[in-house]
């Protein structure tokens, strides 16, 4: 396994059985991400619910005086320490940086190592990147995911995820993201962030996982649901490489229309939407259930 991320130390712990070896170029486990996921693509994780930092069941989408309110079943993944107890599981060396000489393959540190091959190593092509900030503050007393939607911002939010230790407070833009995270009155205590790439996935010549593939939730940024997909069957890579096209021609469509397509959130105010398998499958959210 080229990959020691949460894709990569996923699909070794699924193949646990045939004693994976996992090459990773970074020292430590664990990353940091908002780490918002459906509850079905938690199951679909297969991994224990100490994992869960949090369930919600509302997120409000504030414009200006404008309040939605989007209905389902979401959980903050723990995925720093996911990743952390995964990797103390598992064969991972780290840091080598390796390289896929084909399917059965892997040249790392000077030795060659024969065997079916996995690429978990994150996104390689073009794309379009936006970029993510995210600030963890004190924690604060609210039970809702709040996103926050800005004309100067196309196809980009803010967010505030309220944990029980902490908040994440955090922006996604194309541009520099800070400018758009929600001020919250708390004390930072620390900063992450990093690029998320907007993409049209593509076959890989060796099979992939994560990222690599780019099965990325094109709005959100969201990754987790396209590894969890693939964790259960790498044949469902056809099915959800349409969806992902048609969020990438969505958001693209978003990011041109973006001032005009806010405005007209006004009609909707104080109307709550129901989402379930739209929360992951968000090209669905253009034929919404309304309440
Ligand atoms: C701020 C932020 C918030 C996010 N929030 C969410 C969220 O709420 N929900 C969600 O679903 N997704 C979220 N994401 C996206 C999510 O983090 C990614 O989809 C996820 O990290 C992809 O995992 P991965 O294992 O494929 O890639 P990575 O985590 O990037 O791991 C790839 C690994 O491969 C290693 N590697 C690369 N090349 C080599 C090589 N040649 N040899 C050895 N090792 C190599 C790297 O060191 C790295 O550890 C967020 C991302 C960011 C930046």
């Amino acid at each position: 396994m080229v990959g020691g991320g949460i894709a990569g130390l996923l699909l070794a712990h699924r193949l646990r059985d045939r004693d994976p070896i996992v090459f990773d170029r970074r020292r430590n486990p664990g990353k940091q991400c908002t780490g918002i996921i459906s509850r079905s693509t938690f199951q679909k994780l297969s991994v224990s619910k100490e994992f869960v930092d949090r369930e919600f069941r509302e997120i409000r989408v504030i414009y200006r005086s404008v309040e939605i309110f989007i209905r389902g079943d979401f959980i903050r993944l723990g995925r720093e320490r996911l990743e952390k107890w995964l990797d103390s599981e598992l064969g991972v060396m780290r840091p080598v940086d390796a390289v896929i000489r084909g399917r059965d393959e892997v040249l790392a540190k000077g030795s060659v190592y024969r065997g079916d091959v996995f690429d978990a190593s994150g996104w390689k092509g073009k794309a379009n990147w936006v970029k993510a900030v995210e600030y963890v503050t004190e924690p604060m007393d609210q039970e809702e995911i709040v996103v926050t939607l800005d004309p100067r911002n196309p196809a980009g939010f803010g967010w505030i995820v309220p944990l029980p230790d902490r908040t994440l407070v955090g922006a996604l833009s194309r541009s520099d993201p800070r400018p758009f995270i929600p001020p919250v009155s708390r004390r930072v205590l620390s900063v992450h962030g990093g690029a998320i790439p907007r993409v049209k996935p593509s076959p890989t010549s060796v099979p992939a996982i994560g990222d690599r593939t780019g099965l990325i939730k094109t709005f959100t940024g969201g990754g987790i649901f396209g590894i969890a997909e693939l964790l259960e069957n790498f044949s469902n890579f056809d099915r959800l490489k349409r969806e992902i096209a048609r969020q990438y021609f969505i958001t693209s469509l978003l990011e041109k229309t973006w001032r005009m397509g806010l405005a007209t959130l006004r009609f909707m105010n104080g109307k709550t939407f129901y989402v379930d398998k739209e929360f992951d499958f968000h090209s669905f959210l253009f034929s919404l259930r309304k309440l």
